[in-house]
């Protein structure tokens, strides 16, 4: 069941070229525990891997790859909604399609996010107004040390903005197996912004209130327009979290750029890590085999296959220039691996 030097290039969106010296891919609870007994005895590393859409790979990875691969999915009608329960290994997207498609409301705004449902409430994954922890119910999780199934609530979870107790406390110390989710009965719809509100007064003929299937292709849309797709273009989709700063620093950059980009967020600013980064002069820029994408930003592009030393080389450079030019520090979302 554990393989040895196995290519991960296939196996990360940003296509670096890495091996690990370990690898497992888990379809069961009984597979999982193996592969952690195989990691506890050789005391290695462990890397959970889900779709590998938010990790960068700055070398080989010396230790255990676990490729979370169980399936399964359910509905199930229960009081003021459904219950959706998912197996880790499930695709995100396939999730909400599935659910938009039988007239459910709540994850449409979360259309066309890569990746597998086990890593989705890692960064409690958000998109044009919506994140999971708006429709979480639960989720279960294998204890890395014990071995032991524990189950998470959402106020266990502590999800923030792009955050949660995986990536704080708990970090390396789960492998999340199942999350469950409710879908409330009282759907609104949440298409406050800017781009959605737009592209749904262009084609939403007014023939009816909006549907979640209709929010879910319009997402998707957008998202086709703006974003490169990962199979064509390696990429890790948003390379820096939006920075959050206080109203010192938003009031003297608001001086400065007038046209700054920003939000009130939880009684601070957050600005828009993208309008930040094209104003530096970045968008479209290339260097070897890495680039910025030319219609975001601040999504990082790796279409000649570059190395993770490339790609965190050109990251490190322009979360300095940014720091130059505008006294804010970027902070990168994808995770750095080993
Ligand atoms: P991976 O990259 O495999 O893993 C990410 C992290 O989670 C790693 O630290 C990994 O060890 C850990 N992990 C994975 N699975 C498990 C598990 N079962 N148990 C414990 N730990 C685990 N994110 C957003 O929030 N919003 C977006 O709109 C969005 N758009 C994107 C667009 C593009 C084009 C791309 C490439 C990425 C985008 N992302 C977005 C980032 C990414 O898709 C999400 O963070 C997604 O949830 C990652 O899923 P994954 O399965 O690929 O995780
Ligand atoms: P966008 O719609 O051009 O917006 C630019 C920025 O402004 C975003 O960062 C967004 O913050 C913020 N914003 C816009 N309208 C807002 C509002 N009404 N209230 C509060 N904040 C607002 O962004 P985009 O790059 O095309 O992405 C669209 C959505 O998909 C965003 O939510 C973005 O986070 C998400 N996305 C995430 C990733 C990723 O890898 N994490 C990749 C692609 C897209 P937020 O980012 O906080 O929403």
């Amino acid at each position: 069941m554990i393989e040895s030097n196995v290519d991960l290039q296939p196996l990360n969106t940003l296509a670096i070229d890495a091996c690990a010296a370990h690898f497992a891919r888990v379809e069961t609870l009984e597979d999982l525990r193996e592969a952690l007994h195989f990691a506890r005895a050789g005391k290695l590393p462990i890397l959970p891997l889900g779709g590998g859409s938010n990790i960068v790979l700055t070398g080989n990875f010396p230790g255990l790859v676990i490729h979370l691969d169980m399936r399964g999915l359910e509905l199930e009608e229960v009081a003021g909604g459904t219950r959706v329960s998912a197996a880790a290994g499930e695709n995100w997207h396939g999730l909400v399609m599935h659910t938009v498609e039988r007239g459910l409301g709540g994850l449409e705004n979360l259309a066309l996010i890569p990746g597998r449902i086990g890593a989705a409430p890692i960064q409690n994954i958000g998109a044009y107004g919506v994140e999971l922890r708006d429709s979480f119910y639960d989720l279960q999780a294998v204890h890395i040390p014990t071995g032991e199934l524990h189950e998470f609530t959402a106020v266990d979870c502590q999800f923030g903005y792009r955050d949660s107790v995986f990536k704080g406390r708990a970090r390396d110390q789960y492998i999340i197996t199942r999350v469950r989710l409710h879908l409330s009965e009282e759907w609104s719809a949440h298409t406050e912004y800017p781009a959605l509100k737009h592209y749904l007064d262009e084609h939403h003929e007014g023939a009816g209130p909006l549907t979640p299937v209709e929010i879910a292709h319009a997402v998707t849309a957008i998202r086709n327009s703006k974003l490169p797709d990962p199979a064509q273009i390696p990429n890790a989709g948003s390379f820096f979290k939006n920075p959050v700063v206080g109203d010192e620093d938003y009031h003297r950059l608001k001086a400065a750029f007038p046209d700054l980009v920003a939000f009130p967020f939880e009684g601070r600013w957050k600005l828009a890590a993208g309008w930040l980064i094209d104003q530096a002069g970045w968008r479209g820029y290339r260097r070897d085999s890495v680039g910025v994408h030319d219609r975001q930003a601040l999504v990082l592009v790796n279409p000649g296959r570059g190395s993770g030393a490339e790609v965190t080389g050109l990251a490190f450079d322009i979360a300095t220039d940014i720091r130059d030019k505008f006294g804010v520090e970027l902070e990168p979302e994808p995770r750095y691996y080993p």
